[in-house]
C-alpha cells in the first residue's frame, strides 16, 4: 500500500532554480514528443538528452531522465496534444533523493549537487513509515512542498483501528462516541458573567471603563482558548487513533444562530476542530472530517432517519423504539460515517499528486508511480 507524506522544505534558490531546469527539459521532451507522435521513453530519451544537457547543462542527468519519464506519461495520457508544463515541480525516485525522517532532512540532487534540506517533524511521518520510494518537489508562490511517497507494509494493522466520533453542540460543547460528555455549563456561566460586565462598562462608558473593558475582553477571551485547549487535550488523549470530526464549517451554521451566538457568544467551535487536529496529528493520530448531514436525525440502531426522531435533547426513533440523549446518538453517527470515511481514504486517495493528476497504474486500488528504469 503506498501512501504519501507531505513536508514543507526552506525556499531556496538551489530548489527554485532545479524546478525551472527540470521544467524546461520536461518541456522540450513534450515539444519533440507531440510533433513526433510518441511517448515511447527510449526513443524521446535518444531524439532529446543531448539537446536537453545542451540546454540546461547543470540539471544532472538522473533528473534530465525523470524529467524524460514525466514528459513520456503526460503524452501517454493527452493523447500528443500540445501541452505546456506550468506547474513548478520535479520528480525524484530513489537515486536522487533520500529521505531520513529520524533526522528530519531529507537530501535532494539539485542544479548545484545534492544537498540536503530540513523539516518539521510531524506525527504523522512516524504513522506512514515504510520505503520512501518516489518523491515531488512543488515550488508554488515562494514556498517549497515535497510529496514523498511511502510503500507502507503494515497495513492491516492500521486499517484496524479504533474510531471516535465527535459532536459539538449547544449544551454540550462535545459528545464522544465512548459516552463522555464536556458540557457547556462552566463556559456558559462565565461567559454570562463577562457579558453582563461587558454590557454595564459600555453603559458607564468612561475612558477607565473602556479600558477595564478592553481587559476584560482579553480575559474572557483566553478563558475560551484555555477551555478548548482542556477538551481537545483530554479528547485525543483516550485510547483512540482516528477522530471523526464534523468538518469545518466558513460560516457559523445557521442552526446555531441566534441562540448559539446568545448562549455561547464568541465561543468558536472551529477553534475547538482545530486544536483536536493539531493535538491529534501531533500523538501520531489520524483525523477525519466528515459531512454530519442528517447525523442528528438519524437513528444510530437501527439507521432510520427522519426529523420527528429528534425531540429536543433526547432522540428517540420512530421506526425501532430507540431512545437516547441526542447528542450521543449524533456523535455515535459521526463515529460510523468517520469509520468508512477512513477505509475511502485508504483504498481511493489519489497518492502523489503528479502533474495532471490522473493515476497511470492502478495496483489493487493504490496508485504507484512507474519507477523509470532502462534506458540512458
Ligand atoms: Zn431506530
Amino acid at each position: 500500500m503506498f501512501r504519501t507524506v507531505k513536508v514543507k522544505l526552506p525556499f531556496e534558490q538551489s530548489l527554485f532554480q532545479t524546478a525551472v531546469a527540470f521544467n524546461k527539459a520536461c518541456q522540450m521532451v513534450l515539444d519533440y514528443g507531440s510533433t513526433h507522435k510518441t511517448y515511447n521513453k527510449g526513443k524521446l530519451n535518444k531524439a532529446t538528452y543531448r539537446q536537453v544537457r545542451d540546454v540546461v547543462p547543470n540539471l544532472p542527468s538522473a533528473l534530465v531522465q525523470t524529467a524524460r519519464d514525466e514528459a513520456s506519461e503526460m503524452l501517454l495520457r493527452t493523447d500528443f496534444a500540445k501541452i505546456v508544463k506550468k506547474r513548478l515541480s520535479v520528480r525524484y525516485d530513489n537515486r536522487c533523493f533520500k529521505f531520513y525522517p529520524d533526522s528530519n532532512y531529507v537530501s535532494l540532487t539539485t542544479v548545484h549537487g545534492r544537498l540536503n534540506f530540513p523539516f518539521k517533524h510531524y506525527g504523522y511521518l512516524d504513522t506512514w513509515r515504510g520505503d520512501y520510494t518516489n518523491a515531488q518537489l512543488i515550488i508554488r508562490r515562494n514556498r517549497a512542498f515535497l510529496n514523498v511517497q511511502v510503500e507502507v507494509h503494515d497495513v492491516e494493522k492500521k486499517v484496524a483501528r479504533k474510531v471516535l466520533g465527535i459532536d459539538r453542540g449547544i449544551l454540550n460543547i462535545a459528545v464522544c462516541s465512548d459516552n463522555t460528555f464536556f458540557n457547556s455549563k462552566r463556559l456558559r456561566a462565565v461567559k454570562g458573567r463577562y457579558q453582563y460586565l461587558k454590557r454595564r462598562l459600555q453603559h458607564i462608558g468612561t475612558r477607565s471603563a473602556h479600558r477595564k473593558l478592553q481587559r476584560l475582553s482579553g480575559r474572557e477571551r483566553r478563558f475560551v482558548l484555555d477551555t478548548n485547549h482542556c477538551i481537545s487535550k483530554a479528547i485525543v488523549n483516550k485510547p483512540f487513533d482516528v477522530f471523526a470530526l464534523e468538518k469545518l464549517q466558513i460560516t457559523r451554521k445557521k442552526k446555531n444562530g441566534k441562540r448559539f451566538n446568545r448562549l455561547l457568544g464568541s465561543w468558536s467551535p472551529n477553534e475547538l476542530n482545530r486544536f483536536i487536529e493539531y493535538k491529534a496529528e501531533s500523538r501520531g493520530k489520524v483525523n477525519v472530517p466528515v459531512n454530519p448531514y442528517k447525523s442528528s436525525q438519524r437513528c444510530s440502531r437501527c439507521g432510520f432517519v427522519h426529523r420527528w426522531n429528534r425531540h429536543g435533547l433526547r432522540f428517540r426513533c420512530g421506526n425501532c423504539g430507540f431512545e437516547l440523549n441526542a447528542d450521543l446518538n449524533a456523535s455515535r453517527n459521526i463515529e460510523v460515517l468517520g469509520k468508512s470515511e477512513y477505509l475511502r481514504l485508504f483504498v481511493n486517495e489519489p497518492i502523489v499528486a503528479s502533474n495532471e493528476a490522473s493515476p497511470t497504474e492502478v495496483v489493487d486500488g493504490s496508485y504507484k508511480l512507474p519507477l523509470s528504469r532502462g534506458s540512458s
